[in-house]
């Protein structure tokens, strides 16, 4: 049998967390096993323009890597892979599950169904439709339809009994019939529901494994009814737990980011890309802005499979103890058995931790394809960029060493390179250039830098030395006040390294254009 799984997302027009880690789980499984993933759209209930909602899917999955052997852009057997486009295969189940008396058409109207489930409220019992107003024929229902009544689709759940699955993650799991309504799967205007849609769906897409969010795990048994009922053969279930808030066991929610900015991990990752997105033109306020949503972690400047390796033990591990998994090792290691019950917490800073682990895999080559886009869109960078800021952007990668975890970093580490006056941080001058005494130090220094040769970091260094033993000051004094006179700023690479890119000229434009600020 070939692994087919999906990832079945509705258009909403952002990509959550939580619904990475389901798309990630099925594409891993059905790559682990040879088979295929698909996607589908479940777009039945959209109300906005679904190209416009899908796209940030679409693109935030393809970033991620996670792709997809059928479905949207792509095609395949089954297609068409949007559910609104397979409406006609939904009516015709809608049909002969009437036919076959698995379903009936209700012409109860909504206060009459209000009235038993508040009799049933106050007797203390579960509500059960009583059906009074069930269609069994044609008879019954023409005289219901004489009456003015419209009429819907209800399933005919059995009241006794239990359904048993076998979850792939948690085990044997009983639902007792008597709890389940006689749902709706078809409206009084012909449209179908979604489990109706879904369940026929997963067939027609010959789906053997799904592999979904816990909060699904209450639909299964009407799922489980329709597909029995239609006489296909169940697919294998798989419930993933929650993907929870920072510390919580709560589900992650788009909704809540005010109260996650409490976390102070949570803020400061969050703060962190929100100057990033400011320095490129986001409106930081925008929708899709929000470390809960994929698009976030893109526009920061994420490595893709920092995401992946991170969200894969979001619920699974391998050992108990591995943290990073090559593309291959995951694919190879990956098995529903290992995959937890229990909410699994999203920590942004162990994200960020695993993040960092990948940026300092990363040849200086490769972090300057992912960083010189920043500095364009930033403006420090022309399009295309000319051949001297990208020589003097890698200098700064390769000064900056670790210093640059995301590719956003560069703004802040490269920007004071690339114009010729920064602008000169207010506090950080106040603190380390306007104090007395720091100007003969600089003039000193500035001295030395003239004849320093060459101008290189260990010559810039000993120079500096020399300074600083000549007037029995403390190294640090003058290492952070020429940083600041420099650079205008308090962050960014070594200061020798940053010198010896600057070049010569222009760090002693810089060290004359600082002296006036200078106590
Ligand atoms: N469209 C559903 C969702 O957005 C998919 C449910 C399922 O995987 O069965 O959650």
């Amino acid at each position: 049998m070939t692994v087919r799984t999906r990832f079945a997302p509705s258009p909403t027009g952002y990509l959550h967390i939580g619904g990475v880690r389901t798309a990630l789980f099925n594409w891993l499984f059905a790559r682990r096993h040879g088979g295929q993933f698909i996607l589908r759209i479940d777009d039945t209930d959209a109300e906005r323009n679904v190209d416009e909602a899908l796209e940030p899917i679409l693109s935030g999955l393809k970033w991620l890597g996670i792709d997809w052997d059928e479905g949207p852009g792509v095609g395949g057997p089954h297609a068409p892979y949007f559910q609104s486009q397979r409406a006609a295969g939904h009516r015709a189940a809608a049909e002969r599950l009437l036919a076959a008396g698995h379903a009936y058409r209700d012409f109860a109207r909504p206060e009459e169904l209000d009235e038993e489930r508040k009799a049933a409220q106050a007797a203390g019992k579960p509500f059960l439709y009583s059906r009074r107003f069930a269609a069994f024929d044609d008879a019954a229902a023409a005289k219901w339809a004489a009456e003015g009544r419209q009429s819907v689709v209800r399933l005919k759940m059995p009241r006794e009994g239990a359904l048993v699955i076998d979850d792939a993650v948690r085990g044997r799991v009983e639902f007792a019939w008597e709890r389940e309504q006689d749902h709706v799967i078809q409206r009084a205007d012909g449209s179908c529901l979604y489990h109706l849609a879904s369940v026929v769906d997963d067939h027609d897409l010959a789906i053997t494994h799904v592999i979904r969010a816990e909060e699904h795990l209450s639909n299964t048994p009407r799922q489980a009814f329709i597909a029995m009922s239609l006489g296909y053969a169940l697919p294998a279930y798989a419930h993933l737990p929650l993907v929870a808030e920072p510390g919580s066991r709560t589900k992650l929610s788009k909704r809540k980011l005010a109260q996650y900015l409490k976390n102070a991990d949570f803020k400061q990752i969050s703060e962190h890309g929100t100057k990033i997105a400011e320095r490129i033109g986001l409106a930081p306020e925008a929708d899709t802005f929000n470390p809960v949503i994929v698009d976030f972690y893109r526009e920061v400047g994420y490595l893709p499979w920092a995401i992946d390796n991170y969200l894969a033990l979001l619920g699974w591990s391998y050992d108990d103890k591995t943290e990073f998994f090559s593309r291959d090792e995951l694919i190879q290691h990956f098995t529903l058995e290992r995959i937890n019950s229990s909410p699994a917490s999203f920590d942004p800073k162990k994200l960020w931790a695993v993040q960092d682990h990948y940026m300092g895999e990363r040849s200086t080559d490769e972090k300057l394809a992912l960083m010189l886009p920043f500095l364009v869109k930033a403006k420090l960078v022309a399009e295309p960029p000319p051949a001297e800021a990208v020589a003097t952007v890698r200098q700064v990668i390769e000064a900056s060493g670790d210093r640059l975890k995301v590719a956003g970093d560069i703004l802040g580490y490269a920007d004071f390179f690339l114009v010729d006056e920064p602008p000169m941080d207010e506090a950080a001058v106040k603190q380390r250039l306007a104090k007395p005494g720091v100007r003969p130090l600089l003039e000193a220094f500035a001295a030395e830098v003239t004849t320093v040769e060459p101008f290189e970091t260990p010559a810039l260094e000993a120079a500096l030395k020399r300074v600083v033993e000549a007037a029995g000051v403390k190294t640090g004094d003058l290492v952070h006040a020429v940083r600041v006179a420099v650079t205008g700023k308090t962050v960014g690479p070594g200061l020798y390294d940053c010198l010896a890119i600057l070049g010569r000229e222009q760090s002693l434009a810089r060290l004359a254009r600082a002296l006036p600020l200078c106590g």
